[in-house]
């Protein structure tokens, strides 16, 4: 068999043209399509699944870390990030609760969590294309101009001034010759069950209090996690890892049943623990751990397909051991396998962990949106978390491919890769990019020279906040 094959070259019909093109619709791509269409800009956002909300929703990952209330308690990271959780609070999704430092994440009903998304974009006038795949950029001059998209029509293309790319992967900067990085991440495929007594479960944590992981995920202790469910309507109870042993229930329950995947798979890495929900929601499971060395799609199939048998498997095992999951079933399996990280951009400007984890304030003048840090220090009694950090405009920007802006946190340009992939962090970029593509748009240039300042005035107007009044000076905002 030869090891390779012709596509013959053939005309593609023009879809449609816009100002806008975002090529994913998680929370990056939702973010940057809704800021890009209220900067202005006619927007188009291809989906390659029927939802909106990528791992948030497709993959059920119900929890939206809570990377947005700075040591003071001032939120920090705004715009599209606080606007769609209060929007989802008020349509039921998530609880109203979740502004308190005290908070580990905003939990979500993912299902109606696409409908807040859905809602959203469509009021700021978004065309959105649903099982519309972005196959390959259209190159012109060298630049990305479109995008053609395989959909129940066949093969179409969409010609945009500018190009947002959200798929997660950087999909298409890559595809377009952008420089990339691959890294080894890992995966989880996430269930929900329906039918847990979380009571029950909270009464087992409580008769074995010396056994809680605090300090874990930023879940101070047991009071702080029930007071959560209590108080605030939010069900976290913290990613314990088997392997570590952070949890003497998870791994008493490992070794009891036996449990041990990774001897089948070769990439299955560790059993977790991570549960979110809302009050009078179904509870999210977060509990196989696959590596994830590469983006082979024979590679990614064997991990999917074993993986949801895997959901299943734990499922079986909190049924038949873990007090508060004895009537719980399986309601959901997420559709697709959430990849943590994997292939980055190398960006125009680079952010550091330095930047995230130097333990001060970290300013630069190209900022897109502040973000907190939380920093556990295994074995102190509190969090480090004193500080805030720029996001550099240019890290979303690619070198070596021109026309398109990277928004999604996991595919930016950082080192190490991943560093701010949080959902807030996902979204801070995304409207970030997607006022980028509409300034494009509207200058006729590419996006990777919008001068930086105008961005900046274009997401203050949005709700983002880059800083006080001395900060805004400093910048020349002000
Ligand atoms: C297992 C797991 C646990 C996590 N835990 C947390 C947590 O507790 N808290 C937190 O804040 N963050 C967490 N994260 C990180 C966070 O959820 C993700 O980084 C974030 O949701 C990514 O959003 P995104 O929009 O950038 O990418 P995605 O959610 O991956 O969205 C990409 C979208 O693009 C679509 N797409 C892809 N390719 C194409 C194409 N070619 N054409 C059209 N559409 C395409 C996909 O279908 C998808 O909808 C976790 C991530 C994973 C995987």
């Amino acid at each position: 068999m030869s090891r390779v094959c012709l596509e013959a070259a053939r005309f593609i019909e023009v879809l449609d043209a816009c100002d806008a093109l975002v090529a994913g619709g998680g929370v990056s791509g939702c973010a940057a399509a809704c800021a890009a269409a209220r900067a202005g800009a006619r927007t188009f956002l291809l989906e390659r699944n029927g939802c909106l909300g990528g791992v948030a929703t497709a993959s059920l990952m119900a929890n939206v870390g809570n990377l947005l209330l700075a040591a003071s308690g001032e939120i920090v990271t705004r715009g599209f990030a606080l606007e769609v959780l209060d929007r989802a609070a008020a349509a039921g999704a998530a609880s109203p609760h979740w502004k308190d430092r005290g908070v580990p994440g905003c939990t979500l009903d993912s299902e109606r969590f696409k409908v807040v998304l859905i809602d959203m974009l469509q009021e700021a006038g978004v065309t959105i294309l649903t099982h519309a795949l972005a196959a390959r950029p259209i190159l012109e001059d060298g630049a990305v101009a479109g995008v053609f998209l395989e959909g129940k029509s066949g093969r179409q293309a969409l010609r945009a001034r500018a190009v947002v790319d959200a798929t997660g992967e950087a999909d298409l900067a890559w595809q377009a010759g952008a420089q990339t990085r691959r890294s080894r991440g890992t995966a989880s495929t996430l269930f929900a069950l329906e039918g847990v007594d979380v009571e029950a479960f909270i009464a087992f944590l409580k008769s074995r209090p010396e056994e809680f992981p605090a300090m874990h995920d930023f879940v101070r202790d047991i009071e702080v996690f029930e007071r959560n469910w209590r108080e605030r309507g939010i069900f976290f109870f913290p990613h314990v890892s088997g392997a570590r042993g952070d949890w003497p229930a998870l791994n008493r329950l490992l070794a009891e049943s036996g449990f041990a995947p990774e001897k089948e798979c070769p990439e299955y890495r560790e059993t977790r623990m991570g549960m979110y929900a809302i009050k009078g929601g179904s509870v999210a499971i977060n509990s196989n751990v696959y590596v994830v060395g590469d983006l082979d799609v024979r590679l990614l199939s064997r991990l999917e397909l074993h993986a949801q048998r895997m959901c299943y498997r734990a499922a079986d095992l909190l049924r038949r051991h873990m007090p508060g999951f004895e009537r719980s079933r399986v309601a959901h399996i997420g559709v697709d396998l959430g990849v943590r990280v994997s292939r980055s951009i190398v960006g125009r400007e680079t952010l550091g962990v330095g930047a995230v984890r130097g333990g001060a304030p970290s300013r630069c003048d190209s900022a897109i949106a502040l973000s907190p840090v939380r920093v556990e220090a295994p074995g102190r009694k509190a969090f480090v978390e004193d500080f805030t950090f720029d996001i550099p405009f240019g890290v979303l920007v690619p070198q070596g491919c021109e026309g398109l802006l990277v928004a999604s946190a996991k595919s930016i340009s950082t080192q190490p890769a991943g560093l701010i992939r949080g959902m807030s962090g996902c979204m801070a970029c995304g409207q970030a990019a997607g006022v980028g593509a509409a300034l494009a748009a509207q200058k006729g240039i590419p996006p990777s020279a919008v001068p930086v300042r105008d961005i900046q005035r274009a997401l203050l107007k949005q709700g983002v906040w880059l800083g006080d009044t001395a900060r805004l000076r400093e910048l020349g905002l002000g």
